[in-house]
């Protein structure tokens, strides 16, 4: 892979931190610890005081590619000098239809139409929309219900927080939550799948409480099914052997949709282009984001079915779909995107992850013994490490964890009391080595 040397940031870091109000950060202790980072290269973040920063996290799950790829910095700099901007209404620019027919390729044109976004939570609240957009078309406007699962993320916008299910992210805002919203259980079972390599082997049965809501609800007023095939920000939760297609087989007999959120699952991040490749499990539409653009400009997308757009497209002749963004298909996210497809075809990208995947999982679950740790799951490029909670500090074990970590030089991402593992792509043996030496020792610190 190029090399890039990154530039030495031109200014210190800031002295006034309190302007800032940083995003599901604490933004007091931040503030009175700050951890900041300056550039970034392949693997490497480097911090504030020249040191380097194995990144574990590939940004926020976003950066299959590593950081600064030469190639798409070259992509956006040259489109940003020709297209800053173009209106995506009524309007079009080449590169956001050719982007949308390299998705669709990429997709083995088993998603017909993609509409852009800019960003996940834009992603999902679209493919709500969509699916509203859907039942009305074909003369079905009561299915309006949606059916999320406890513990999912949907990132934040109404649509997504509503069928998400993390407490924590639903307490502040619980009376304002959509209407018309039921959740499945999730699929967390450590009682019976702890340490499981891979997916796990009970629980297929969870998905059959489907059956039970449409019962409850009527199928006649639902709308859709969201999940992610693999839950991320909820501390990877893997699904159990038989649990999608069962999910599938639900929607189908009651014509229900079904939405995957490969936000964190898209791009590879399983060993497949996406997570409905490696499950073999079709869902009717995808919401997607992060890295499309290997996180290098903000963008998101629903990429769908024929029968979904079809279902547009037989109304009154105008606009079929009264939605869209300001910064749908922007001309420098479809370079970035453009280029991030070119990268995982020709470097060989999903080749790679598959030929270290072995050894990241073996890597993982050498810790198995180390203190405190109840569970290990791994899929593809993502491993969760489950830590005992401290007695009345929920999260604290692996907050502390994070924080020496990175004073060590590792980015690891926590949620809960689990450190969740997704680098980028790229990553060789050698930095797996590092990774979990690095890992291993933090863990063995802790208290
Ligand atoms: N959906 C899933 C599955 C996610 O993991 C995320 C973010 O992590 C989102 C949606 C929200 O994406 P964004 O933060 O780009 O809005």
């Amino acid at each position: 892979m190029e090399k890039v040397t990154a530039p030495v940031p031109s200014s210190p870091s800031p002295s006034d931190l309190s302007a800032y109000w940083m995003p599901f950060t604490a933004n007091r202790d931040f503030k009175a610890h700050p951890r900041m980072l300056v550039s970034a290269e392949g693997m490497y973040y480097r911090d504030d005081a020249g040191n380097a920063v194995l990144d574990g996290t590939a940004g926020l799950w976003c950066v299959p590619l590593g950081h600064s790829q030469p190639r798409i910095v070259s992509a956006v700099q040259k489109a940003v000098a020709t297209l800053d901007y173009a209106p995506s209404f009524q309007m079009g620019h080449p590169a956001a239809f050719e982007l949308a027919d390299r998705l669709r390729d990429y997709t083995g044109g088993r998603f017909s139409q993609i509409f852009f976004t800019g960003s996940g939570s834009e992603s999902v609240d679209s493919a709500l929309k969509i699916a509203l957009g859907y039942h009305r078309a074909r003369g079905e406007p009561t299915r309006t219900r949606f059916i999320g699962r406890e513990r999912g993320y949907h990132g934040v916008g109404f649509g997504g927080m509503s069928v998400g299910g993390i407490p924590g992210n639903r307490k502040t805002f619980h009376a304002s939550l959509l209407p018309g919203v039921d959740h499945l259980q999730h699929t967390h079972d450590l009682a019976r799948n702890a340490f499981s390599r891979g997916v796990p082997q009970h629980g297929a049965e969870l998905a059959d409480e489907l059956e039970r809501l449409v019962t409850l609800h009527d199928a006649s007023n639902i709308a859709a099914v969201i999940v992610e095939p693999v839950s991320g920000s909820t501390g990877v939760l893997i699904p159990p052997v038989g649990y999608l297609k069962r999910l599938r087989d639900i929607c189908t007999k009651h014509g229900i949709l079904l939405i995957f959120d490969e936000v964190i699952t898209g791009f590879g991040r399983l060993g497949t282009p996406f997570a409905y490749d490696y499950f073999d499990v079709m869902p009717d539409m995808v919401t997607t984001a992060k890295g499309v653009t290997n996180g290098v400009v903000p963008m998101g997308a629903v990429m769908v079915q024929p029968h979904v757009y079809d279902a547009f497209m037989h109304g009154p002749a105008g606009i079929e779909l009264a939605h869209g963004y300001t910064y749908s298909g922007h001309p420098l996210a479809c370079a970035a995107g453009l280029a991030t497809l070119d990268i995982f075809e020709q470097d060989g990208i999903l080749e790679h992850a598959q030929s270290v995947v072995e050894y990241w999982h073996d890597a993982a679950f050498a810790l198995r013994d180390a203190p405190n740790v109840i569970d290990i799951r791994a899929i593809g490029m993502v491993i969760g490490i489950e830590l005992a909670p401290r007695a009345g500090q929920p999260g604290a074990r692996a907050f502390e964890a994070f924080r020496r970590a990175f004073a060590d030089g590792l980015l690891i991402r926590v949620t809960g009391d689990i450190i969740a593992l997704s680098p980028p792509l790229v990553i060789e043996k050698a930095q797996i080595d590092e990774l979990f030496d690095k890992l291993g020792k933090v863990l063995r610190s802790l208290d």
